[in-house]
């Protein structure tokens, strides 16, 4: 016997009418990039996302046509987070931090029709234009006024031409894609991931639990984390389902702007990726007490570990909370997220911060398991094997790239490429990833794990490890360190002050201090680099 339940569909132009008829009044704030503040209100966007949605429709476009962006967070950039869904089409949102080449290849392979650019980037244009079929391209202005460069045409007069009063909320199936975004292609070519309505907005949901990032109509709400970078982790999408106030900081992603920001928007709920928020500890430590961030709950903060240190320097000197979390482009993006078990809250603090620095658990529906050489691994919290994760927001396959078929097991499980431990209470633990594991002898080393002990010293701004050849154990592990300004260590130091976290074949051989980390364009460390760097690298 089935249920007697509606077939109701999970689709994008359901939340866009739910903030059309709840949250009018709403606010949503951007950082231009001449620093001043464009405000409007939820009424303002869903009508201007509804002619975007008309005027794209008078452009012949197919459904299920791909509409390409690049741009900053900005209210512009949400307005075709439902606009271009909601008409039907497939926004692809693309990296403007991606070499030229790759975003050709991209473009090309997604068959991107329309592209919307911001003002800021559209010489990018130069480096692709004349590689790819795009029919449109329109420049996002901060301003009907706003100056579109010759050749191209602008979004407002895009949107002026539109009339709303046209837009049908559209009978769309929860299956057809709403979005699509490429993973970095850290190895091989980049690949895309297809979301579905109706992943969309199971992960605005499944997101918005107290477990996970909490959000409500009262929050206020500022992804650091870009809206070029796997939907900035689903949260635009969520906060208007909840009409939470939305503030978007443009391209003024600096430690003080964002500060200004979050105390002047009394902003709630913030997420991005440990880089930016180690710039933001060192700035309020540089000057405690200059900001107030009373209203601030939770700072998510993924994409790579979150430092035990700084977790602990948020929370000691500032009264401030970090939610760890993990996720992939794959996983639409986030999988699992940290937030401490009422029995964990009685524990000791060391441990609470322990488990602060884990990953967290898996949200909703998402169901997780660990792979190594032998099988399925014990939840012991000690045994490493490759995270595999199944669940409604999670990749089927990718866009076609029939190639890379090897990423989903045979019963239907995604591989992650993640080498986690998994805890007797669920809680994950990202100890590498396959590629950057240092192998020593037989023996696994977690460059993670050593870079968070690095980053816990005082005098360390960031400390990446990588593996280089060994004549005796195949690979050993270096650090690779930058030091805080006017700061100093030796190596020696330096390895002596985490050496008792450590059994002695785990320590890296050798320390190399150098002005900066590469970086991903998603502010990862470029680990790729760094072992091209160091891949002639003699160990004393
Ligand atoms: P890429 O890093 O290739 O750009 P993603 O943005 O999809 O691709 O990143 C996903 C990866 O980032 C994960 O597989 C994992 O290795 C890493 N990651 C994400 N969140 C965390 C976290 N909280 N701790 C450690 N690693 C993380």
């Amino acid at each position: 016997m089935q249920g007697l339940t509606m077939d109701y569909q999970l689709t994008l132009p359901a939340v866009l009418k739910r903030a059309d008829q709840l949250f009018g009044r709403k606010e949503i704030v951007t950082r231009r990039p001449d620093k001043s503040f464009h405000r409007y209100t939820y009424a303002d966007f869903v009508r201007r996302a509804k002619k975007l949605a008309v005027a794209l429709g008078g452009l012949g476009l197919q459904k299920s046509d791909r509409v390409a962006t690049l741009g900053w967070n900005t209210y512009q950039h949400l307005e075709a987070y439902f606009g271009v869904p909601s008409a039907g089409l497939v926004l692809h949102t693309l990296n403007p931090r991606l070499p030229a080449d790759e975003l050709a290849y991209i473009i090309d392979h997604a068959g991107d029709r329309v592209l919307l650019v911001d003002e800021t980037m559209v010489r990018l244009l130069d480096g692709f234009r004349d590689k790819v079929n795009l029919e449109h391209v329109f420049v996002f202005t901060y301003s009907p006024e706003g100056e579109v460069p010759e050749g191209l045409r602008g979004y407002e007069e895009l949107l002026q031409e539109a009339d709303e009063g046209d837009f049908a909320y559209p009978d769309l199936d929860e299956r057809d894609a709403a979005a699509m975004c490429y993973t970095s292609g850290t190895t091989g070519r980049p690949k895309g991931v297809l979301y579905s309505h109706r992943c969309i907005c199971l992960h605005s949901l499944i997101t918005s639990v107290a477990e996970a990032f909490g959000l409500s109509e009262a929050d206020s709400v500022l992804p650091v984390v870009p809206m070029f970078h796997v939907n900035a982790w689903g949260i635009p999408f969520a906060a208007t389902m909840h009409g939470a106030k939305q503030v978007f900081p443009g391209p003024h992603l600096d430690p003080q702007s964002l500060l200004e920001d979050f105390e002047q928007e009394k902003v709630t709920f913030t997420a991005g990726v440990p880089t930016v928020f180690l710039g933001i500890l060192r700035e309020l430590d540089r000057q405690p007490g200059r900001y107030d961030l009373s209203s601030l709950k939770a700072m998510g903060i993924g994409g790579s570990a979150a430092p035990e240190g700084m977790i602990r320097g948020f929370r000691e000197r500032h009264g401030l909370t970090v939610l760890h979390a993990w996720g992939m482009t794959e996983m639409a993006p986030v999988g699992t997220a940290g937030h401490l078990t009422s029995d964990l809250l009685q524990e000791p603090e060391d441990v609470q911060y322990r488990y602060r620095a884990k990953q967290g658990i898996p949200l909703p529906f998402i169901e997780i398991r660990a792979r190594g050489a032998e099988g399925l691994v014990p939840w012991d919290g000690r045994t490493m094997g490759e995270l595999e994760v199944r669940g409604p927001t999670v990749a089927s396959s990718y866009y076609e790239a029939p190639e890379a078929a090897d990423k989903f097991t045979e019963d239907g499980w995604f591989r992650t490429g993640d080498i986690v431990t998994i805890d007797e209470r669920g809680y994950i633990e990202i100890r590498d990833r396959d590629k950057d594991l240092v192998k020593s002898g037989g023996e696994w080393i977690s460059s993670v794990e050593l870079e968070n002990a690095l980053m816990g010293h005082p005098a360390v701004a960031e400390a990446a490890v990588i593996a280089v050849p060994h004549p005796k154990w195949q690979e050993r592990p270096l650090a690779v360190v930058v030091l805080k300004e006017g700061e100093s260590a030796t190596p020696e130091e330096l390895i002596q002050s985490i050496a008792p976290r450590f059994e002695k074949w785990q320590l890296p051989d050798a320390v190399e201090f150098v002005d900066e980390i590469p970086k991903t364009a998603t502010g990862k460390f470029l680990k790729t680099r760094l072992r091209e760097m160091f891949k002639d690298y003699q160990l004393a």
